[in-house]
């Protein structure tokens, strides 16, 4: 990592006074604390368009094929500005953060549409890019950072929803590494909304102190951790 390390936090609630905003925040002063530059993007205020389809691809006639076309638009440099603008970002990146709440086991749709989009086949991934550990943000860190609703207890192994590892496994493995990154062991607050004011704050310090020990911060459990 450069002397002068950067971060892009990208940020899905849409609610601007969420537990999980303020743990964006906590997030970007931590890192900013560190040296970092930090690039934010908060999707739902930037009204960010999440589905990915032909129409922001150049007009033409006949079948659309989504990966094929994201391919073409990267080589003829016609990406749609917003696309382009955040894959930039991306690029530019030491540190991606997502951060969002847990939707259906899940990320966000409009997160997930950013990654549809942003994540164009031929730019981070893909042909000359290669996938995994030949992808273009190999030796590059990323980190999710999510709430939950329901408690730690019901996300362990035997809760009863089973290990949030597991939920979190597609995004790790099949979003985060498959373009290269390191993924990072995510940073999780359960259940915020069942807390009261004193614990909010100490999971607040909790965020503020894993984003300050990054470094030693172990990888997710993903198939790669598994396989070393
Ligand atoms: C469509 C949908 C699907 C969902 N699916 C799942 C699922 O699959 N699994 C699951 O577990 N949950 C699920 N949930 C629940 C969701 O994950 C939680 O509601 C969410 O993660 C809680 O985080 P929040 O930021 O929205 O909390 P909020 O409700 O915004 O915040 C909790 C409390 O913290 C307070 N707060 C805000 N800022 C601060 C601060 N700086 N200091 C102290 N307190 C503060 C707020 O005022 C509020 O009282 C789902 C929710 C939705 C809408």
């Amino acid at each position: 990592m450069s002397t002068h390390p950067s971060a892009l936090i990208v940020h899905a609630h849409p609610e601007p006074a969420s537990f999980t905003a303020a743990q964006a925040r906590v997030a970007q002063e931590s890192l900013e604390a560190q040296g970092y530059t930090v690039e934010f993007v908060d999707l739902y205020a930037q009204h960010w368009a999440p589905v990915l389809d032909r129409t922001e691809f150049p007009p033409f006639e006949g079948y659309f094929k989504p990966q094929q076309e994201q391919w073409d638009a990267v080589r003829e440099g016609t990406l749609a500005a917003d696309v382009r603008a955040d894959l930039d970002a991306v690029i530019r990146a030491d540190l991606l953060v997502l951060s969002f709440p847990l939707w259906w086991f899940s990320l966000p749709a409009i997160l997930k549409g950013w990654m549809d989009r942003v994540f164009a086949m031929g730019s981070v991934w893909g042909g000359d890019a290669g996938i995994f550990e030949n992808a273009t943000l190999a030796g590059r860190r990323a980190v999710l950072l999510a709430t939950t609703g329901g408690s730690a207890e019901s996300f362990s192994k035997e809760g009863a929803y089973g290990h949030i590892d597991d939920f979190l496994f597609h995004i790790n493995r099949g979003m985060l590494e498959f373009v290269g990154y390191d993924a990072l062991r995510p940073i999780i607050t359960h259940a915020p909304a069942r807390a009261d004011d004193v614990q909010r704050e100490q999971a607040l310090r909790d965020v503020r102190q894993a984003f300050g020990t990054l470094d030693a911060r172990p990888l997710a459990a993903t198939s790669r951790t598994l396989a070393h």
